[in-house]
C-alpha cells in the first residue's frame, strides 16, 4: 500500500529530514514541530510516472518525503497524453518543491502553448496537477479539500450516465432499463447521452424523443432527466426538441444541444428555451470558459477536472463562473481518482450546481478491481472522501502489475 503519512507533522518530524541546525538550537517540543514544518515545505518532486490501465491512465509523483502523490488523466488518446508527460513535463517538475501548485501549473501550460490549449495539454496537467493535490494532502495529513478553500459540503448529488450512441448500442426500451437501474441503486438524477455529433447534424429520423420517453417512462415522474446531445443539432432542430422535452416529458436540463465550437448558436437555444442549458466539458482552461459564458450564455458550466488542467484550473474557471452568476455541474467519467478529485473540487465550490457526473461502475469492472471507487454512494449521493489527499488508498504494487501498455 502507498504511505500515507498519518498525523502529517508529527509523522514527518520522525523522518531523518530534521535540519541539524534547528536541532542544536531548540528546545525539544519547539524543535520537533519548526523540524517537520520545514521538512515538510522543503519537499520535492523526485519523479512523475504514468501507468496505462484499461479505460484510464494514472500518474504518479514521488517526492523527496517517500511518499507518492496519484492522479489521472482523461484516457482520450492517452499514448500522447503519455508521452507528453514523460517527454516534456516530467523534467519540469522533477526538482520542484511539492507546494509551488500554480508556479508549476503555468510553467507547464505556458511553455507548452504552442501545441493549443486544448485537449493533451490540459489533461497532461490535470494528471499531473491532481497527483501533487493528492501528495500535498497526504504530506499535511488533510484532505484535498481543505487545502483548497474548505468543505462547504460532506456529499454530493450524483446524477446516473450512460450513452446510446444515435441509437446504434441500444434499443429505446433497453435505455429505459438502463436508467431504471440507476433509479434502483438510488440515483433522483439521470443523464442520457443521445452523442448526436457535429459531423452528422440533425439526423433524421431523430431517435432521441423516442429514447428520453423511454426513459421517462421507465424511471417515473420524481426523476430528474438531463438529455445531452452531444453537439448534433442546429440551434432551430435544438429548440424544437428543447420544447417538446421540456413540455411532454419534464426534462429541466438540455446537455450541448449543438456544437460548443459555436458558441453564437449555443445561445440562441439558452434565449429561446426555459431550459438549464448546460455545456463546457469540452472546454478546457478559465479563457476557453470565459467564452463560454460570455457568448454562449449558459448558466450550468461542466468543466471536467481531469481534462480541463486539474484542480487548479476547475478552481478558477468556478471563480469565473461565481462572478457572472453561473454554476457548476461538474462532467466526470472515471469512478475511481478522477470521481475522488471530483468530489473535493465539489465540495469546496459556493456555486455547486445540482449535481455532478457519475459514470456508471458496471462499465468499469477490470479498472475498479484495480483502484477503488473515489468515494461511497448512498443515498443519491456521493460521500465527499475525508482521508488524506484524494482520502483513495493506492496499492502500488496493484496499479504496476495491471499496467496494459
Ligand atoms: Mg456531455
Amino acid at each position: 500500500m502507498v504511505r500515507t503519512l498519518a498525523g502529517g507533522a508529527a509523522a514527518l518530524a520522525t523522518a531523518p529530514l530534521v535540519p541539524a541546525p534547528l536541532a542544536a538550537q531548540s528546545p525539544a517540543p519547539a524543535r520537533a514541530s519548526t523540524a517537520a514544518r520545514a521538512a515538510i515545505a522543503d519537499v520535492t518532486i523526485t519523479d512523475v510516472r504514468t501507468y496505462m490501465l484499461r479505460k484510464a491512465i494514472v500518474i504518479e509523483v514521488v517526492s523527496s518525503a517517500g511518499i507518492s502523490g496519484w492522479g489521472e488523466s482523461s484516457p482520450n488518446n492517452r499514448d500522447l497524453v503519455a508521452t507528453f508527460i514523460r517527454s516534456a513535463m516530467r523534467a519540469q517538475v522533477v526538482g520542484r518543491r511539492a507546494w509551488d501548485a500554480e508556479p508549476i501549473w503555468d510553467d507547464l501550460f505556458f511553455t507548452h502553448l504552442d501545441l493549443g490549449p486544448s485537449g493533451v495539454l490540459p489533461y497532461a496537467i490535470a494528471g499531473i496537477d491532481i497527483a501533487m493535490w493528492d501528495l500535498r494532502g497526504r504530506l499535511a495529513g488533510l484532505p484535498v479539500h481543505k487545502l483548497i478553500g474548505g468543505a462547504r459540503r460532506d456529499r454530493v448529488r450524483a446524477y446516473g450516465s450512460f450513452g446510446v450512441d444515435g441509437g446504434r448500442r441500444m434499443t429505446a426500451a433497453q435505455a429505459g432499463e438502463r436508467a431504471a437501474r440507476f433509479v434502483a441503486r438510488g440515483f433522483t438524477a439521470v443523464k442520457l447521452r443521445m452523442q448526436l455529433r457535429e459531423r452528422d447534424v440533425d439526423p433524421y429520423p431523430d431517435p432521441t424523443f423516442a429514447y428520453a420517453q423511454a426513459v421517462r417512462r421507465a424511471v417515473g415522474d420524481g426523476v430528474e432527466l438531463i438529455v445531452d446531445i452531444n453537439g448534433g443539432y442546429t440551434p432551430a432542430r435544438a429548440i424544437e426538441m428543447g420544447r417538446r422535452l421540456a413540455g411532454e416529458l419534464g426534462v429541466r436540463y438540455f446537455e450541448e444541444p449543438v456544437s460548443s465550437q459555436v458558441p453564437e448558436a449555443l445561445r440562441q437555444v439558452v434565449e429561446a428555451l426555459d431550459l438549464h442549458v448546460i455545456s463546457g466539458e469540452k472546454e478546457y482552461t478559465r479563457w476557453q470558459h470565459r467564452d463560454v459564458i460570455d457568448r454562449a450564455g449558459v448558466d450550468l458550466l461542466n468543466p471536467d477536472v481531469i481534462k480541463c488542467g486539474g484542480i487548479t484550473e476547475a478552481r478558477k474557471i468556478a471563480a469565473l463562473a461565481q462572478a457572472t452568476s453561473r454554476r457548476i455541474v461538474p462532467h466526470n467519467t472515471r469512478p475511481t481518482l478522477g470521481t475522488a478529485a471530483t468530489l473535493h473540487f465539489a465540495a469546496s465550490l459556493p456555486n455547486l450546481g445540482p449535481f455532478m457526473e457519475f459514470p456508471d461502475v458496471d462499465d468499469f469492472t477490470d479498472l475498479l478491481a484495480v483502484l477503488p471507487v473515489g468515494g461511497t454512494f448512498r443515498d443519491g449521493h456521493l460521500d465527499v472522501p475525508q482521508g488524506a489527499g484524494l482520502g483513495i488508498e493506492v496499492d502500488a504494487a496493484r496499479v504496476r502489475r495491471a499496467v496494459v501498455s
